[in-house]
């Protein structure tokens, strides 16, 4: 046996490139949450937090009513399929999930993936080939760049949220069978809304298709929750909308991918992710089912969320705090200075708040933030202690006055 074999060797590598991490600051140490996920949780240390930085903006991670209505999906249609949907894996739950979708996204069809990751990763390179072009926001989601890169088309990439940079390129796209745009319909570092009125103008004028990733949309923007389209009064202008159960719609995990018949049929029969992995469970998808039926019935959450989100806004700002303006219940706290962002948020962990801290390279140099993120399930109480905290320390940090 020789002293350091090849397999040492990769392991001490590894070692190594982990240490640069940590002495870079860039180590990401993942808390141990022992109670459910909710407005409050319990830490593994026994700390009770509020939590601000979770993607559960309507509450309902957590909440009892998945719970009951997990169960009986299990109870009926038992704990898993063991095979892919085209086998022997799709029960009546899967398909009255898509269509529920599919009504409440306002498309002709819909299919499930086991995450938004996949329905992303699986929806370019069965539609689009070498002659056709991708033109993509550049601040995208990591799963939308993946996807176009398993693909064969064009790419063509326009600065962040730029509408002159966007027509740009789809100029120079011109040539190509078939243009997409894609975008985030949020942008979730900023909550940064997509301007979607002029990117469906720009698309018609330049013969294009449209795509959406709703991940941070779905389920509480636009009147009755319905998306970023709703928003923005594009509903029908849409051809392609990607989106999670993992957030908003649940908080389990799941995604889904919506459009015309044609669309999603051809995906059934290419994409790689749902030909090639297990079928959602269906505790999910009748849980997910249930959430649809609720939001259809009533706006009730939707609207707790977007009264929490103003009162926070203006509770923040009020307290001399910067933050980027907006709408949505992303709150980027901005505190520009990596070691303060860090300071801030281990100092509000000691005083029952759990915010996470961000900085280059999640944002750009300059940019460290905590990004709060509001929820239907916070209660004014829980966001006033919140803001109490925020304030003492922001005051002993010199943050604000
Ligand atoms: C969270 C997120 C995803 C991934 O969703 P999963 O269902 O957790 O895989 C994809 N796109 C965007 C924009 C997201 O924020």
């Amino acid at each position: 046996m020789s002293q350091s074999t090849s397999r040492q060797n990769f392991i001490s590598n590894l070692a190594g490139n982990l240490d640069n991490l940590r002495e870079q600051g860039l180590y990401k140490p993942e808390r141990v949450i022992a109670s459910r996920q909710g407005s409050e949780v319990i830490c593994d240390d026994g700390s009770k937090l509020i939590n601000l930085c979770a993607n559960n903006y309507l509450g309902l991670s957590g909440d009892e009513s998945m719970v009951q209505a997990s169960i009986a999906a299990t109870e009926k249609f038992g704990y898993g399929l063991s095979s892919v949907r085209f086998i022997c894996g799709t029960q009546t739950v899967h398909k009255q999930l898509e269509q529920a979708l599919s009504a409440f996204l306002g498309t002709e069809d819909c299919i499930l993936y086991a995450a938004a990751f996949d329905a992303n990763g699986g929806v370019f390179e069965p539609l689009f080939d070498e002659n056709d072009a991708i033109i993509s926001d550049a601040l995208n989601h990591a799963s939308i760049i993946d996807g176009i890169r398993l693909c064969k088309a064009a790419r063509f990439r326009y600065a962040h949220n730029d509408m002159a940079d966007l027509e740009k390129q789809l100029i120079a796209a011109a040539d190509k069978r078939h243009r997409i745009i894609v975008t985030d319909g949020v942008f979730s570092m900023d909550g940064t809304i997509a301007q979607l009125d002029k990117i469906c103008d720009l698309a018609d004028k330049y013969d294009a298709l449209v795509m959406i990733d709703e991940c941070h949309a779905s389920g509480f923007m636009g009147a009755t929750g319905r998306g970023t389209h709703e928003h923005h009064n594009v509903l029908g202008r849409i051809d392609i909308i990607t989106g999670t159960l993992g957030k908003a719609l649940g908080g389990a995990m799941g995604g889904f991918t919506a459009a015309r018949k044609e669309v999603i049929d051809t995906l059934r029969q290419k994409s790689r992710p749902y030909l090639f992995s297990n079928t959602l469970a269906p505790s999910i998808a009748g849980a997910s089912l249930s959430v649809l039926q609720r939001l259809s019935s009533s706006t009730e959450l939707r609207d707790r969320l977007h009264a929490n989100t103003a009162h926070f806004r203006r509770e923040i700002e009020a307290l001399g705090f910067t933050i980027k303006q907006g709408t949505h219940p992303v709150v980027p706290v901005m505190l520009f200075d990596a070691p303060v962002a860090q300071k801030f948020a281990a100092r509000l962990y000691e005083l029952g708040v759990l915010v996470t801290g961000f900085f280059y390279p999640v944002v750009p140099m300059g940019q460290a933030r905590v990004r709060v993120q509001l929820s239907a399930a916070h209660t004014t109480e829980q966001l006033n202690t919140a803001l109490a905290a925020f304030a003492q320390a922001g005051r002993e940090l010199n943050i604000i006055k």
